[in-house]
């Protein structure tokens, strides 16, 4: 897929509408996924002031530190008509802000994750305008991905599942979580990612903390454990995939019936992925058949989260979301099970919504894989 398919330069006149249509004079989107959402460019997030100043009218400014220049040039956001001004080190590039806009704003939509620091002297330079989210705007636009975006997710989704595949080379009693976790992050790197993101290595009872991360403890033999990998690839889209290893020796029996029950739910939530479901639903196709089975609290997170440029955006398979699922959504459908000071499981697959169902972008087999 080339970089115009994945970063079309049309992004810019959509954004506009929307920001006209949210009642926004303008975005201002400093480094993070919506400036790369509209603009292809990977901005490096530092003290110096990198801004996208997006008018309803007039031309789109992009402000850069005289040092990043280059980058931002050799990067596609010329190509989408941006116009690049940079400020040298000692300068206020503020007042390039306010330069940039077309007249007096009333209210801006800055990027959701811009730093305090940025927020705060954008409200000193325009006093007159009210600060909202660009998230308001530009997450209607993100949550439908483009087919060029899901063949990037297919394309990330393969490289973590070649991982997995290669678990059995890493994963053996007597090694610790994190000896098992410096090999799959050098994996990670060496399948196409160009970050790790982040590396859980659960053995035991650390499986059932759903975010341990590593730890010195060595994995003892028989015990379950929790491998939830992903990176970022050169695209910028990302990857998240959970499974379930055990080492050495058979699992517990109590464990394997749980797996099963939860094997079970993971699957029939991602069956129930179509246009037209909730959130809430989705959630419930798979917290249904784990509370029938008397593990209820035992799953205690949502079952998914959208994933794209971040590795947590919308749409989110949680109580309470009644929005309706849609083709081109993409999404984690991760339940888990966690026995506190026993032992823990969780199976994630990163799905899209079709058309008319559903479409795996991680095939790796769920079952617990035995080393
Ligand atoms: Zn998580
Ligand atoms: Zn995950
Ligand atoms: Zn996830």
């Amino acid at each position: 897929m080339g970089i115009d398919e994945l970063y079309p330069p049309d992004r810019l006149a959509a954004a506009r509408r929307a920001t006209a249509a949210a009642g926004l004079d303008a975005l201002l989107l400093t480094p993070g996924s919506d400036l790369r959402y509209l603009t292809g460019y990977d901005a490096h997030a530092g003290e110096r002031l990198t801004c996208l100043v997006l008018p309803v009218q007039g031309e789109a400014t992009l402000i850069v530190p005289r040092l990043e220049r280059p980058a931002a040039e050799a990067s596609p956001a010329p190509a989408t008509g941006v116009r690049i001004v940079d400020h040298p080190d000692g300068v206020d590039p503020y007042p390039l802000v306010v330069a940039a806009l077309d007249g007096p704003a009333a209210a801006v939509g800055l990027a959701d994750r811009m730093w305090a620091e940025q927020v705060l002297a954008l409200r000193a330079a325009l006093p007159g305008a009210a600060q909202r989210l660009a998230g308001e705007v530009l997450r209607e636009l993100r949550i439908r991905k483009s087919p060029a975006e899901v063949a990037a997710l297919a394309e990330a989704g393969a490289a973590i599942d070649e991982v997995h595949r290669r678990m059995g080379e890493w994963l053996r009693p007597g090694r610790t979580e994190a000896e098992v976790a410096a090999d799959i992050a050098a994996a990670i790197r060496a399948t196409g990612h160009v970050s790790v993101d982040f590396v859980i290595v659960a053995a035991g009872p650390n499986g059932a903390s759903p975010h341990h991360g590593t730890s010195d403890r060595p994995i003892g033999a028989g015990e379950p454990v929790v491998v939830d990998i992903g990176g970022t690839m050169a695209s910028g889209y990302r990857s998240d995939c959970t499974r379930t290893y055990v080492a050495g020796a058979p699992a517990p029996a109590d464990f394997l019936d749980y797996y099963a029950v939860l094997r079970d739910a993971q699957r029939a939530a991602v069956a129930a992925v179509r246009p037209g479901i909730t959130g809430a639903e989705a959630d419930l196709a798979a917290r249904e058949p784990i509370a029938d089975a008397g593990y209820g609290p035992a799953f205690l997170h949502r079952t998914g989260h959208g994933i794209g440029l971040d590795g947590h955006e919308e749409p989110y398979l949680v109580a309470g979301n009644d929005r309706q699922l849609e083709a081109g959504m993409a999404f984690s459908i991760e339940p888990g099970i966690y026995l506190a000071g026993r032992h823990g499981a969780r199976i994630e697959d990163i799905v899209v919504c079709t058309t008319d169902g559903v479409q795996r972008l991680n095939t790796t087999p769920t079952e617990l894989i035995a080393l």
